[in-house]
């Protein structure tokens, strides 16, 4: 018989428990007490979950307070020194202050770094490494949650991440390589090993996900020691997993481990499949990963039981296991809580809980024939039809569109003549001032937006509402002396949602939840459908701030990358296409601003780098059409139009073509913080047009003075040509009070005239 596997499960809890219960538990509104038992009736409930929707191998360890990679420091004691103060008392306030920083009796601790999973919208936190690091087995949550379950008559199979991962998603803190503790870190992960054998846990599943990367020689030998000691040193059936990318090269040496089974992911990594069952496993278990786990789409059933017939022909069913590609960590929980969803679109769709029940039905079918199941087959079938069929879906007329893109759609006339057109139109001073876009989100702001939304305020005095706080920013910006201003974006809750809403082929969930990081958790609007625009989305409020003012006011718009990368993507249409429509939608925005007397307008494209793929062989291939999407939303203008995108913090040595290849006029970014180091990339690579480098840090309350930001723009201007250099902050401003922000911008202004005066 084959079985079923779930590698994780979503954490918070179909009503964000688990966020609420650890943000009150910070607040000090509830005991740890509290927090741990909530914590463990969410796990049992998830348990249980799981194995009424028939799933044979449920995991445990996936859970996590905060994040399965500082699970794993606190599990090999691998705790940086600057926390060893705390070391010696709760360990539950070291956890949650290697997570977040701490400032409370006397100790003043910086938070660990965080980083992005993989190609993932999860973040997880980077252990820290020296060449004298120690470990020592200090968590034994594996082993307590595994018993957790055991005790509730579910035998688990615990996950951890493998040592060699943990260590290479590392950062070393000297000039030695994280995997050079391998051999340190090992006995660790063996005794670990043992006390769940001890404990009754048959298999454990290691995740291997740096499998899916470019890896030097050293680090698939590394790889490879890892698991050839685990082996001999353990009895423990091992089940190793990679994920989000095919293995390529890497499958060889893979296949040659000394485990008792492997999972592939056949949704992102389905090129691996020929050499995956054309090699001989002798005896080892096969765990084919077939479920999408990061995305929302329901399974088309005849394809996963067709490889799953191939793999039981040639493996046999005792040996085929089949799950989902990797951990649901990254989809909603339950698609049951979304009465309101649209019922076409909904039966689209599969979140976790449906995701398991189509885990159990993809083993029934395989194991017990089709007859039996032959109704859900024709309703899958059927579903599966309506989707490529249905016109909520296709619209011939944006495909055309799309089709009929010409090349001089993407390109303006060269930068070096726009800029002398721009300079008259504009006729702005030197170190032109500005600011990246929104200003406080105030409670005022969020209570009325709420209101409105409940149906408790009229549109109309809520756009009234909107109409005072805009024109108050305005007049502050002209009375601080800003240069190109913006409208604050008052009415927006957030970036991606905001355009989602009024685009059409979007849907939104109500209880779509994803950990982001931590306890924070996004909603990613569903992109079902040809895109289009059937209204202007910003025209109204841009329009109404320009009025206000002689001044140019920034149309402001998110970039179609980024409105891509933050949604649930189709996966019946390639993401370039997905994103080409986007772009054409935002493109008629563009036009649209730009005839409504909007001069300037910022594209942000905070996820322009993000979209990265894992593997470098495929880098040029995303970065080619993504900053083509970016051209086609922003070269419908006419040469006196300035275009601006914004991407905050960014590491950009490696993309410089692709972000020259954007041709913004002007390029905002985040580099504050690294004391203008970020810039580098952009001097070394001659960047030709105009950039606005952060010089302050807007994450942090503190008020820059005048002196410091002095100080970062002298440093800009020894670089650049000072005709290419703008004024603004690193970021927009939503989540800083007003006070912060009058006081921050006008040191800001300040610093800007002293040095246009040296000039
Ligand atoms: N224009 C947006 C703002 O100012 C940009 C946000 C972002 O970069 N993530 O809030
Ligand atoms: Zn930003």
């Amino acid at each position: 018989m084959i079985q079923t596997a779930n590698l994780g499960f979503p954490r918070m809890g179909l009503d964000r428990e688990l966020k609420k219960a650890t943000e009150r538990y910070w607040k000090g509104k509830i005991s740890r007490e509290d927090l741990l038992l909530q914590a463990s009736e969410l796990r049992s409930r998830h348990w249980q979950l799981q194995k009424e929707a028939g799933i044979d191998m449920i995991p445990s360890n996936d859970f996590s307070l905060y994040d399965h990679v500082l699970d794993t420091v606190a599990m090999v004691g691998a705790i940086p020194d600057r926390f060893h103060s705390l070391a010696e008392g709760d360990k539950l306030e070291l956890y949650f202050a290697m997570a977040r920083g701490s400032q409370k009796d006397g100790v003043d601790v910086v938070a660990m770094e965080m980083t992005k999973w993989f190609d993932t919208n999860y973040h997880y936190i980077v252990p820290e490494f020296k060449k004298t690091t120690a470990f020592s087995l200090s968590s034994l949550k594996v082993v307590e949650e595994f018993k957790e379950a055991l005790s509730l008559g579910i035998k688990t199979r615990p996950v951890l991440l493998s040592p060699a991962s943990f260590l290479m998603l590392g950062k070393a803190y000297d000039d030695h390589a994280p995997l050079d503790l391998l051999e340190k870190l090992l006995p660790i992960y063996k005794s670990v090993l043992d006390m769940l054998a001890d404990a009754g846990a048959e298999w454990v599943q290691l995740d291997e996900p740096c499998l899916g990367l470019d890896l030097e020689p050293e680090e698939i030998d590394a790889i490879t020691r890892a698991q050839q000691y685990l082996a001999a040193h353990s009895s423990i059936k091992i089940m190793l997993t990679s994920y989000f990318a095919p293995l390529k090269e890497n499958l060889c040496q893979v296949f040659s481990l000394p485990v008792a089974g492997l999972h592939f992911d056949l949704i992102r990594g389905y090129e691996d499949w020929k050499s995956v069952i054309d090699t001989p496993f002798h005896g080892k278990v096969v765990s084919l990963g077939l479920i999408d786990g990061r995305n929302i789409w329901r399974a088309d059933l005849e394809d996963v039981l067709s490889i799953v017939q191939q793999a039981v022909q040639k493996f046999g069913p005792e040996k085929v296991v089949v799950a989902p590609s990797c951990s649901m960590l990254h989809c909603p929980m339950d698609l049951d809580s979304e009465p309101e969803l649209d019922h076409e679109i909904r039966s689209w769709l599969a979140f976790a809980k449906q995701k398991l029940a189509e885990l159990s039905l993809v083993a029934a079918i395989a194991n017990h024939g089709r007859e039996q199941y032959a109704g859900a087959l024709s309703e899958f079938a059927r579903i599966g039809e309506s989707r490529k069929s249905s016109t909520r879906i296709h619209d011939l007329k944006v495909k055309q569109r799309a089709n009929a893109v010409q090349q001089l759609d993407y390109h303006r006339i060269p930068f070096r003549e726009r800029v002398v057109l721009q300079e008259e139109s504009l006729s702005l001073p030197l170190l032109p001032t500005t600011s990246i876009g929104s200003f406080p989100q105030t409670s005022s702001i969020r209570q009325m937006r709420a209101r409105y939304k409940k149906g408790e305020l009229s549109r109309e005095r809520y756009e009234e509402f909107l109409a005072e706080e805009t024109k108050q920013a305005i007049r502050w910006q002209e009375s601080a002396g800003i240069d190109v201003l913006v409208h604050g974006e008052f009415e927006r809750n957030d970036m991606v949602e905001y355009f989602g809403e009024q685009l059409n082929g979007f849907a939104f969930t109500k209880n779509g939840w994803v950990q982001s990081y931590g306890s924070r958790c996004v909603k990613p609007p569903i992109i079902y459908g040809d895109v289009s625009r059937p209204h202007s989305m910003t025209v109204r409020w841009s329009s109404y701030a320009q009025g206000l003012t002689v001044k140019p006011v920034k149309g402001m718009l998110t970039g179609p990358v980024t409105i891509l990368q933050w949604s649930f993507v189709r996966n019946d249409q390639e993401r370039k296409e997905t994103c080409k429509q986007i772009a054409l939608a935002i493109r008629d925005e563009v036009k649209d601003l730009e005839n409504n007397h909007i001069q300037v307008i910022q594209i942000d494209e905070p996820a322009f780098r993000e979209g990265l793929p894992l593997r470098k062989a495929e880098h040029k291939d995303y970065l080619d059409w993504a900053s083509q999407c970016f051209r086609l939303s922003s070269s419908g203008v006419k040469s006196t139009t300035q275009i601006h995108t914004h991407m905050c913090y960014s590491e950009f040595n490696d993309i410089m073509d692709a972000i020259a290849s954007l041709d913004a006029d002007v390029i905002s970014i985040e580099t504050s913080r690294s004391a203008m180091e970020l810039l580098d990339a952009f001097v070394s690579f001659q960047y030709p047009n105009q950039i606005g480098p952060g010089v302050y840090d807007i994450h942090s309350p503190r008020i820059p003075s005048q002196a410091e930001m002095t100080k970062l723009l002298s440093k800009a201007l020894e670089y650049l040509d000072h005709r290419q250099v703008w004024v603004n902050p690193d970021c927009g401003l939503k989540t800083r009070n007003w006070d912060e922000v009058k006081a921050a911008l006008t040191n800001m202004v300040s610093s800007a005239r002293e040095l246009r005066q040296a000039l």
